[in-house]
């Protein structure tokens, strides 16, 4: 019966990611993916690729930052070796506060001037104000995993799809592979990427749950409308280099719902429209929405667990597109036996783990 080096299930855009960087360092890799690789949390992401202290946990930002940094390689190789456009845009973020955090802002050196923000961007309403500047890039993440899913058949990674894992299997040396609902697979390493449903897959029970985000996604009226991503306490704004607007977007607690309801995007349009009156008849082109992985405390979940050989990397939450270079980086390490240049302590997943009953 066939085996490979490492099982990996999930196929969204941290499980393709690391496929890829242990295809580089020559593992066998499959993935196992229930439906078709990256259509869950990976395909309804907005794509900001934020690394500004005001929004990123601080046990977070060292990891962020060296994210963000490995970011336009990381898109120029899935370029390069899938053939395919990623929209990686480098323009940068303007922001408008809360009160609440203006008064507290460690943002004060990033106050943009109300010429500057008439001259980059004229469309905005000149109603908004105290706007300030972050040095931040965007992606559109379906193009994103899109791409990581041909770059990881190009360079050799199995898939099986349209089949559910039930449960991680053990021998007496450790991981032997896992059983689905069909069938089952033998490897020597199991790495646990299933997402906000990383916590059904027996034996370990991690605490991920769903968070609901529900995104609405127009058409601007001339391509150029807007240039940077916005970002106010009602709404972000993310433009596309094609012409689509990104609106986005709740953070719920629905359970497994992907539902949209037609008052959010009503709220959303509204919010639109303050921000850039020029969008009161934007076309609508559609609505969605998807499931972000949360754990108890809004970090990640990374490393090996208490099991020999089985690896979880879960629980991005609003960051998993950012943090999936970094990821597959520190993980690949993790799973070769390298200790990772980053501090994984913070996340590692033995501060959740509890053994379920079997
Ligand atoms: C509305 C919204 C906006 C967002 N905006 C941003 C943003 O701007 N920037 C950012 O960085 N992040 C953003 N995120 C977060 C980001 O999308 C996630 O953190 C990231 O996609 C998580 O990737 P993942 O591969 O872990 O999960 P997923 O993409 O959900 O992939 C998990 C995969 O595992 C599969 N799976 C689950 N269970 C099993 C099983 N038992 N067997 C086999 N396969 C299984 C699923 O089918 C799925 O394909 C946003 C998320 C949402 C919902």
């Amino acid at each position: 019966m066939k085996s490979w080096d490492v099982i990996i299930v999930g196929g969204g855009i941290i499980g393709l990611s690391l496929a890829i960087a242990l295809r580089k360092r020559d593992a066998r890799v499959l993935i196992v993916e229930r439906g078709e690789p990256g259509r869950e949390a990976s395909h309804a992401a907005g794509g900001m690729l934020v690394d500004c202290p005001l929004e990123t946990p601080p046990a977070l930002q060292l990891l962020a930052s060296a994210s963000a940094r490995m970011y336009p390689e990381f898109a120029h190789e899935l370029e390069v070796e899938s053939g395919m456009k990623v929209d990686l845009r480098s323009h940068g973020t303007i922001l408008f506060l809360s009160r609440e955090h203006l008064s507290s802002t460690q943002l004060r050196d990033a106050a943009l001037s109300r010429v500057l923000l008439e001259e980059w961007e004229p469309a905005i309403s000149r109603t908004m104000s105290d706007p300030f500047y972050v040095k931040e890039r965007s992606v559109d993440p379906r193009a994103l995993t899109a791409a990581a899913f041909k770059t990881a058949k190009n360079r050799g990674v199995d898939f099986s799809s349209g089949d559910l894992v039930t449960a991680v299997n053990f021998s007496d040396a450790g991981v032997s592979g896992v059983t689905t609902t069909k069938t089952s697979f033998l490897a020597a390493k199991v790495v646990n990427c299933a997402g906000a449903w990383a916590g059904e897959i027996a034996p370990h029970k991690f605490p991920t749950r769903p968070v609901k985000g529900q995104m609405l996604c127009l058409v601007m009226p001339s391509r150029t409308l807007l240039k940077h991503v916005i970002r106010s306490p009602k709404a972000y704004l993310i433009p596309r280099s094609d012409g689509r607007l990104l609106v986005g977007a709740t953070v719920e607690e629905a359970g497994f719902d992907k539902r949209t309801d037609p008052s959010t995007m009503k709220n959303f349009q509204k919010s639109a429209v303050e921000l850039v009156p020029e969008l009161a008849n934007a076309k609508i082109l559609e609505d969605w929405a998807g499931l972000r992985p949360g754990t108890p405390d809004g970090l990640p979940i990374l490393g090996a667990t208490s099991t020999p050989s089985y690896y979880v990397a879960t629980g991005h939450f609003r960051d998993g597109i950012l943090l999936a270079p970094i990821t597959a980086k520190v993980m690949a390490d993790v799973i070769e036996g390298r200790r990772p240049e980053q501090d994984l302590s913070p996340f590692s997943p033995q501060r959740f783990t509890q053994r379920l009953a079997s």
